[in-house]
């Protein structure tokens, strides 16, 4: 099968969990992972509709129509240290990046960035194609366009179909944005030369409020290309990861479906439920997750908190086990010995300030139940006919509660 090519997109999913050492080798193998998710019956509705892809290159296609004059103009418009006035159409130099293969289209990206950057005038790139290690593997990915200036600047371009409404747009959207700006901004570092000449700020080009009239904003990358560069260093190499996996192994979508799961099953994942927004196989992932009862399937911070109890039956044996007797003796009435209570906090089946914390937690729910069950009134006990009925929870209100 031919390989799926990584691009930015995948590779800010896959900076945002670089634990995840499933989602490092089947990208990194060019997987399908729609596919894959579907044989593993488990598809996901996952990336951008149809429609959405439509609209989005129609709209690219009219903001460069003119030759990327209207780019220009929106670059000096919207960022620092342009001209205010853009410069005219024929000086802007747009250069035919037209090659065979990846390589070769990365090679003429070098190319045209150092003959622009040498002459000292405006280029436009559209389409460009830059490189990138991760994991010991080359990525080639292809941004939007690519600005050079007259002071050899390289400012990432990105043309989004959603709008910006009255100057602000979607947090999220833009957010995701930003990470695949750092993206191309850190393959850009490595060309030679490049590290002092990209920008920290992209240009984000969107339709403005609900036409099809293109507007642009700044988008400041310092924080994304940091927080980039850190997680990608922490991805382990592909090539270690492939060792750990048996000969034969095949993410072959046409094999047995019990087939597959035990090749997935080969490479362990690391679900949270950030999963859901950027990888297709996060349902089979968090089916996993649960089955197994781990804690991160409750996600990140519930995960932090619960410190070195990784199951929820741990976590269960925590909030439960020996040393809640020892607790709830310590927080009893009578219990005025200060040393005792510090020892039932300390005192549990996992030494971990955690356990402690669920253990209080599991008494004052208790406690609250108990309290419920003392101030509701007996079920055969009519209410005085001048008194409101007292308020109780429905059964099924009650069970929720538990
Ligand atoms: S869904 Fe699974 S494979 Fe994808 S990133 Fe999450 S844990 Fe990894």
């Amino acid at each position: 099968m031919p390989p799926r090519p990584l691009d930015a997109r995948a590779l800010a999913a896959l900076a945002a969990n670089p634990g995840c050492r499933r989602r490092a080798l089947l990208d990194g193998a060019g997987v399908d992972k729609g596919a894959l998710a579907s044989a593993l019956g488990a598809p996901a509705a996952f990336g951008q509709s149809q429609f959405a892809f439509v609209r989005g290159n129609a709209f690219e296609a009219r903001v460069v129509a003119d030759g990327g004059a209207e780019l220009i103009r929106l670059l000096c418009a919207h960022t620092d240290g342009t001209p205010a006035t853009p410069p005219e159409p024929a000086e802007v130099t747009v250069p035919d990046l037209a090659a065979d293969g990846p390589a070769g289209r990365t090679a003429r990206t070098r190319i045209a960035l150092e003959e622009a950057t040498a002459a000292g005038r405006w280029a436009l790139l559209r389409h460009p194609m830059v490189s990138l290690e991760i994991a010991g593997s080359a990525a080639y990915l292809e941004p939007d366009a690519i600005a050079v200036r007259p002071d050899g600047g390289w400012t990432v371009i990105e043309i989004k179909s959603f709008p910006i409404l009255d100057g602000s747009a979607d947090p999220a959207k833009v957010g995701a944005a930003a990470r695949q700006a750092a993206v191309y901004a850190l393959a850009l570092e490595q060309l030679p030369g490049g590290a002092g000449r990209v920008r920290s700020e992209a240009l984000l080009v969107c339709p403005k409020d609900f036409s099809n009239l293109p507007t642009a904003a700044p988008v400041d990358l310092r924080k994304q290309l940091a927080s980039t560069r850190r997680q990608l260093k922490r991805l382990t190499r592909l090539d270690e990861i492939a060792d750990t996996v048996p000969d034969g192994t095949r993410f072959d979508p046409a094999l047995p479906g019990e087939e597959l799961t035990a090749a997935v099953d080969t490479v362990p994942a690391e679900y949270a439920p950030e999963c859901l927004a950027s990888c297709e196989l996060a349902f089979h992932c968090r089916a996993q997750a649960r089955t197994a009862g781990t804690v991160a399937s409750l996600g990140r911070a519930v995960r932090g908190e619960l410190g070195g109890l990784t199951t929820v039956d741990a976590v269960l044996t925590a909030a439960h086990g020996e040393g809640a007797d020892a607790a709830d003796a310590a927080d009893a009435p009578d219990a005025t010995d200060a040393a005792s209570a510090d020892a039932a906090d300390t005192a549990g089946p996992v030494d971990d300030p955690a356990a402690a914390a669920l253990r209080r937690a599991a008494r004052l729910r208790a406690e609250a139940l108990e309290h419920l069950e003392h101030t509701a009134p007996p079920a055969h006990t009519a209410a005085p006919a001048h008194t409101a009925p007292p308020v109780r929870q429905s059964p099924d209100a009650e069970a929720a509660c538990r």
